[in-house]
């Protein structure tokens, strides 16, 4: 293949791979730049992965949490969005190959493919488990219910054989959501739409390898939290790990096999695949080692941000979590970054303005945590969780969408998205 066509008309090029937080905070910070933005995402949508638990549960419809990437550029002339697939990179050639495309070279280069979900080689989980990481993911995951639902409507029988029952693996934020999220599904709305089951026949466990759930959280929000879904009738099993699960059953290493016919992975992540084959320092996780400018070391003309990068936050030395405000924040920096140094001015340090580790459980349940320690629980949280997250979404419409489908699951427990259309 040939290299891309130039039509940069020698300007600067900055190529971007990936359109989550990061990629879009990056591109965003170019506008005013003299640079030729090449951005490119497997997907023609930017992915709101916080919020994929409510399109699971049918709180949130697939256009809340799926922004077009065009749209997002459409006052933005010196973008260039192409959807593919990105199959290499070389660091000294400085090129991008893609699955169609044909490569392209690039001056500045910035990463931010995120993860991906980790099975840790669990014996069937790659098959049989719904993880919760993509649109489509959760998409399956609402489909896969819904369609559980109605089979045992159809045939009563298979509730005795855990059809309704679901394990969701996992005691951090993922798991705890959606375990929280399904829990409210089963009694708020379930229990109405098939009055001939009874509740208690339908188990929502979540399974955790450690002691308790929510490692990353202070002690007061773990009980509070394990309170909240025992409340909402999620049996917690701590200190258990799933051995191998199959279409109708999890069995676990202590021996114990939960009939389930449904099991929503929300174990674990890795950098992307991609980065493996880089030779570059990988940290825990897969992750990419960067400097404080959030550059690769041996390769300082390319940045690293989001999920797919270990930032070491300056005033902690603690690695970052991932989440949605660090990839939006480390994308933002990049870009400005970018912007000064083709300006020739000089540039700063990456500084982390905490937002907090937040999580929903359920309806007025939620919990924050600041990297300082201090903590929120209850309504005050998820109203912060509401505030974080609104502002998040990448425009005003999708804010505007997604408080009139929180305001109306809230008032009337509906939750319109709960149809499965066949494809
Ligand atoms: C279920 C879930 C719940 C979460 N909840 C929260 C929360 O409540 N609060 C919070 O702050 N954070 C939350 N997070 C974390 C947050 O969503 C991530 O930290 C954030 O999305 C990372 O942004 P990113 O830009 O690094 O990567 P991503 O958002 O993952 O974007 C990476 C992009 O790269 C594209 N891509 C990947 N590989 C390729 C390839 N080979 N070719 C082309 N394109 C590719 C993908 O399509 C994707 O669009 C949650 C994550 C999940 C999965």
């Amino acid at each position: 293949m040939t290299a891309r066509t130039d039509t940069s008309g020698g300007r600067h090029r900055v190529v971007i791979l990936g359109a989550g937080f990061g990629g879009i905070g990056a591109a965003k910070q170019l506008k005013k730049s003299d640079v030729v933005v090449v951005l490119v995402d497997g997907h023609d949508y930017h992915t709101f992965q916080p919020l994929l638990y409510q399109v699971a549960t049918g709180l949130l419809e697939q256009p809340a949490v799926g922004h077009p990437i065009r749209d997002l550029f459409d006052d933005q002339d010196n973008v260039r969005v192409h959807q593919d697939r990105v199959t290499g990179i070389d660091l000294d050639k400085r090129e991008v190959t893609f699955g169609e495309l044909d490569p392209v070279l690039y001056n500045t280069l910035v990463l931010a493919l995120g993860a991906e979900v980790n099975f840790f080689g669990v014996d069937g989980a790659a098959e049989h488990a719904f993880p919760l990481y993509t649109l489509a993911d959760a998409v399956r995951l609402k489909d896969h219910v819904l369609e559980r639902w109605e089979a045992a409507d159809r045939h009563p029988q298979l509730v005795a054989d855990g059809a309704l029952n679901m394990v969701v693996v996992g005691g951090g934020p993922t798991g705890v959501e959606t375990a929280g999220a399904m829990a409210e599904l089963y009694s708020g709305v379930f229990r109405k739409d098939y009055p001939d089951v009874d509740p208690e026949q339908a188990r929502i466990v979540l399974v955790e390898a450690s002691p308790e759930i929510f490692g990353m959280f202070k002690p007061d929000i773990r009980s509070y939290t394990e309170e909240a879904l025992s409340k909402r009738g999620v049996e917690v099993m701590t200190g258990e790990v799933v051995e191998s699960v199959s279409p109708e059953k999890v069995t676990l290493k202590s021996g114990a096999v939960l009939s389930a016919h449904t099991l929503v992975w929300g174990a674990g992540l890795q950098g992307n695949a991609l980065i493996r084959s880089l030779g570059l320092e990988l940290e825990r996780g897969n992750r990419i080692a960067v400097d404080g400018e959030l550059r690769i070391p041996s390769h300082p003309e390319v940045f690293a941000v989001g999920d797919i990068a270990a930032i070491t936050d300056a005033k902690t030395e603690q690695v970052l979590p991932q989440l949605g405000s660090v990839a939006l924040q480390s994308g933002e920096h990049a870009g400005e970054t970018i912007a000064r140094t083709v300006e020739g001015k000089e540039t700063e340090p990456f500084k982390y303005r905490d937002k907090g580790t937040m999580a929903t459980i359920g309806r007025g349940a939620a919990v924050v945590q600041m990297l300082g320690g201090k903590t929120m629980k209850g309504k005050k949280a998820q109203l912060a969780w509401g505030t974080v997250h609104l502002a998040l979404l990448p425009t005003n419409e999708d804010r505007a969408k997604a408080v009139v489908d929180w305001a109306g699951a809230g008032l009337t427990h509906q939750r319109s998205g709960r149809i499965r259309v066949e494809t």
